[in-house]
């Protein structure tokens, strides 16, 4: 049988993919680097993520936090306020 050339190979010598197209190629190495381009904006998270959908699925995590957190400010502050207006 006779296989159509294709010229970008996998660099992985435990790997026999080969890919008519570079970007296709590009796409298949992250298998091997698991290099994840999509990363968290939220200070002091570093998670990264294959793919935009995984990214916006993990922000809503950190938009339940705000919220969670907004209401504990309210209520220190509130806390605050009777204790000033108690003494
Ligand atoms: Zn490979
Ligand atoms: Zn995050």
């Amino acid at each position: 049988m006779f296989f159509k050339e294709k010229p970008f190979a996998c660099p992985y010598s435990n790997c026999l993919k080969k890919f008519n197209e570079k970007a296709n190629l590009t796409v298949h190495l992250r298998v091997h680097t698991g290099i994840k381009p999509f990363c968290c904006e939220y200070q002091g998270c570093n998670k990264k993520f294959k793919t935009f959908g995984q990214l916006s699925d993990h922000n809503k995590v950190h938009d339940n936090e705000k919220y969670y957190k907004l209401d504990l400010l309210v209520v220190i502050y509130a806390k605050r306020i009777s204790k000033e207006l108690c003494h």
